[in-house]
This record gives structure tokens, C-alpha cells and sequence, in this order.
């Protein structure tokens, strides 16, 4: 492939975003993936550093190391299935004890601990050598990618605005159906700090009446639409019953990704953003983005795990 290719550009908060083509480090990736034990013929995966929670006594019945090695021999039959160059590792059990978490440094707004708010966050504090997956708008409804993920047993979240979604409301009650978290990501994907206070509510508990309506649940977790926000937002989404909006500290597309930080790294518990998009707006299909995605964080040693588990 070509040369790693690097645009630096600002974000509207003004932090630095770089772009690099991912099929730049293949060749790196993939001794990577042989160091870190990957096991591409069924056997059991090692646990990678950070993942030593595997001998810890389970959290519940469906973790118990049995169990999560036959996970393991099924995501190796799955990931050959869907074409994956790597078994995609399997993360650690739930924390027995949750993570505290607060609003990232900079990302704070007034009263944001004495009014109680919902935290802006980008990356859970933990140590698990685990990545979270998250997509976001709900344009694409791909059937494929609801097979791919339930076969290989990725769990990832979704963040859902309204009107990308009410045409086909029946393609995310089976996501739902298949044990993944709907959020909200309001009715119509505005610029938030653009709105008054109570036009940002409306947004808002708006979409939280529609996922109780359609889906059943208020969602406690909300996503500013393009990661932008002011106060108004989160005492909005907290009067809406919102407890964490977790934004992205990397975005993944089909063809490439950008990362928050400077040294273009993922981190243990980096929250990761993609789109419900396909070949009408990007260069391949949602299980295109999937299986670079997964390659990616394998060779890198990573676990895709639940965010839920962790809030
Ligand atoms: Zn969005």
C-alpha cells in the first residue's frame, strides 16, 4: 500500500487530530500479532499483559474460564468466516468493582462536579488492555454487520439519532435483541452549543421518549452529536436521566483512522467512534470497517469489551 499518510487538522475544541493510513503498519501489525499470542488455528488465546483477570475468580456464570475459552474457539471458526487476518482477543471479565469516572481534564463544564453532571470522558480508567466500541447515527442498516458481530461476539454500543433511524426501527430492536446497548444521540443530530436550553432539552429528552417508546429503556448514556457540547447539554441530558456522555479518543473509518492523542496510540479503556455507514458514503461496506477495525486492535494486543460493563 502506499505511504502512511498524516493530516493534522483542529478539532472544534481545538485539540489535534492526525490522520494516518492504517495499511501503513501492516507489516509491523502483524509481528505484532505473533508476539502477542493471537491464535489463529482454535487454540486458546494467552492472556495478553493486562488481562490477568483471567484467573481471577469469575464475576458471573457466563465468564468462567470454560466458557470463555469455548467463546475463544468459536471467534476462531467466526473470524475465518468473515475473512478476519486475526482471532479477535477476548476481553477480561466485567470489574467486580466499577471505575469512577470523571469528566477528562479539559473537557469539563462550570459546576460540573458540585451540580453533579454527567462526565465528558474519552477513555475509562482501567488497566484492561481493552478497547470500546461505539457507532454512531444509524444511516446504514447492513444485516451483515448484525450477523458478523453476533458471530464473532463483539459487543459494541450504539448511538442512535432519530432521524436516521425511523424508517427502519425494527433493524435496532434486533441489534437490541442481540444484547447491545442503544443510546441516545438526539432526535436530529444538531450542533448542541448552536441551541437554547430548552431546544437542547427537547433534543434530548425527546430522544429519550422515543428509545422508551420503541426500544423500551431510557438510555442513561447520551453522545453529543460531533463530540460538541456546553453546559446547557449536560444539564439537559441530566434532566433527562443521563448519567455518562462518553465522547471518542479515536474515530475509525473504512479506510483509515484519526486519534486524539499525539503519539497515535490507543490506550487501555479508549472509547472508539464509527458510523452506521456503507458503500454510499465511505469506501466499503460496515463489514469492511469491522474487520480492519478488529484486525487493528488485535495486533495491537486489544480486547473489544462491553462499555456498559464498566459505567
Ligand atoms: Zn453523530
Amino acid at each position: 500500500m502506499g505511504p502512511v499518510v498524516q493530516n493534522d487538522k483542529k478539532s472544534p475544541k481545538g485539540f489535534l487530530y492526525r490522520t494516518v493510513g492504517i495499511h501503513g503498519g501492516l507489516t509491523v501489525l502483524a509481528v505484532a500479532a505473533l508476539a502477542s499470542g493471537c491464535a489463529q488455528s482454535g487454540t486458546p488465546v494467552s492472556p495478553a499483559p493486562g488481562q490477568q483477570r483471567l484467573q481471577a475468580p469469575p464475576a458471573r456464570a457466563p465468564d468462567s474460564y470454560a466458557d470463555r475459552l469455548r467463546t475463544s474457539a468459536q471467534r476462531a471458526a467466526a473470524a475465518r468466516r468473515w475473512g478476519l487476518e486475526q482471532v479477535p482477543l477476548v476481553p477480561p471479565p466485567p470489574p467486580a468493582t466499577k471505575p469512577r469516572i470523571t469528566a477528562r481534564p479539559g473537557f469539563e463544564v462550570g459546576h460540573q462536579e458540585d451540580w453533579d453532571l454527567p462526565p465528558v470522558f474519552t477513555t475509562v480508567p482501567t488497566k484492561d488492555k481493552v478497547v470500546f466500541l461505539t457507532i454512531d447515527d444509524g444511516t446504514e442498516k447492513d444485516p451483515a454487520f448484525l450477523r458478523m458481530m453476533n458471530d464473532l461476539k463483539i459487543p459494541y454500543t450504539a448511538f442512535l439519532s432519530n432521524y436516521l433511524i425511523e424508517d427502519d426501527y425494527d433493524y435496532f430492536r434486533k441489534m437490541q435483541a442481540l444484547g447491545v446497548t442503544l443510546n441516545n444521540h438526539t432526535l436530529h443530530h444538531p450542533y448542541l452549543p448552536g441551541l437554547s436550553y430548552e431546544e437542547q432539552r427537547h433534543e434530548i429528552c425527546g430522544m429519550q421518549d422515543v428509545m422508551r417508546k420503541e426500544f423500551g429503556k431510557r438510555p442513561k448514556v447520551f453522545r453529543p452529536p460531533y463530540g460538541n457540547y456546553n453546559q446547557d447539554t449536560l444539564r439537559a441530558a441530566k434532566s433527562c436521566g443521563i448519567e455518562y456522555a462518553p465522547i471518542w479518543n479515536e474515530e475509525v473509518y473504512v479506510d483509515h483512522w484519526e486519534f486524539r492523542e499525539d503519539d497515535q496510540r490507543m490506550r487501555p479503556g479508549d472509547i472508539v467512534l464509527t458510523h452506521f455507514r456503507g458503500p454510499g458514503e465511505w469506501n466499503g461496506t460496515m463489514v469492511d470497517t469491522m474487520r480492519r477495525f478488529l484486525d487493528h486492535v488485535t495486533a495491537e494486543g486489544f480486547a473489544v469489551a462491553r462499555l456498559e460493563d464498566y459505567l
